[in-house]
């Protein structure tokens, strides 16, 4: 059904997805947490307000246009239990106080419908005091209030959030703010360095990071585009040890390498970048975070 609402679905790659919301839609219903993940923004946020329309349809057959949600939505105008959240200021995240608003407006009745929806955009980007805000609702949800969340990279959440979550993921979506090459190289080979028996070869990698204090902004952001990139490489070292890896695109060196290391070594690298994730946003200085993050690594790494 959805195939025919939203086209990119049919793409090679999202037939699971594609499997998953049409049940959701024929059903006309939607988890508590629905999280969309995929490379284009725009795609998330059409699919999103896509599912929002099907959950608030009342039509006989789905979206014909009869039921007052319908109505509303033809029109043009915007349906006032669809809420989108969207992130404001220099890093263009949702803050804390965006949360907590959205806890107040959660607890209102729906205006017109039966329920409301928060489509909340770009949710990836949210600091760990928004996230944790986040969790508390997304824990203890009012009745019928559902949460779309959109991001690109899901691992970016904290657990706990995409635990409590059904996952979806849009393949062949093409973001507008692309990763450089050299940060995806630099990646691949810090990975391998990680595995390397001499300790300098990733501090010296690691030595990217460190800039001139004008620099620094810019620096932040690819170094958390950077620890992406490693979890990136390390869940696919843990499909490679699981033998899977005929799933994957293709191999990283790195991947490659840590595919040797025991599964809870990998779980405990994935936790220790969340930690230094939370170190960049909260400002502490990049170079006591980049040793940190060299260390602890490969600390984790060494463990007997
Ligand atoms: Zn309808």
């Amino acid at each position: 059904m959805l195939e025919n609402l939203f086209p990119v679905l049919s793409r090679d790659g999202n037939s699971r997805t594609l499997a998953q919301l049409d049940a959701m839609a024929e059903s006309r219903a939607l988890p508590h947490g629905l999280l969309i993940e995929g490379d284009s923004p725009a795609e998330c946020v059409e699919l999103a307000e896509i599912m929002a329309k099907v959950y608030m349809c009342g039509c006989d057959s789905v979206l014909s246009g009869e039921c007052e949600s319908c109505m509303i939505s033809d029109s043009g105008e915007a349906h006032p239990d669809i809420v989108t959240v969207l992130g404001e200021g220099k890093q263009n995240a949702i803050t804390v106080e965006r949360i907590r608003n959205m806890r107040v407006e959660a607890q209102m009745s729906p205006t017109k419908g039966r329920s409301r929806v928060f489509i909340l955009v770009d949710c990836d980007t949210m600091n760990m005091s928004a996230q944790n805000a986040f969790l508390k609702l997304l824990e203890e949800p009012p009745e019928n209030v559902v949460f779309i969340m959109l991001c690109r990279q899901r691992m970016n959440l904290l657990e706990t959030i995409r635990s409590r979550a059904v996952a979806v993921r849009i393949e062949g979506g093409s973001s507008e703010e692309t990763i450089p090459d050299s940060l995806y190289e630099l990646a691949d080979t810090f990975a391998c360095a990680i595995c390397s028996p001499n300790d300098w070869d990733a501090v010296e990698l690691s030595a990217y990071f460190i800039r001139d204090k004008k620099d620094n902004a810019a620096a932040q952001k690819e170094l958390l585009q950077f620890t992406g990139l490693i979890r990136g490489i390390i869940r696919d070292a843990m499909i490679i040890s699981a033998g899977a890896q005929d799933i994957l695109p293709k191999i990283s060196q790195g991947a490659k390498k840590l595919s040797v290391v025991s599964s809870d070594k990998l779980e405990a690298m994935l936790a220790e970048l969340d930690t230094i994730d939370r170190s960049v946003e909260f400002h502490i200085t990049l170079p006591l975070t980049v040793t940190a993050m060299v260390s602890r690594l490969k600390r984790i790494k060494n463990k007997k």
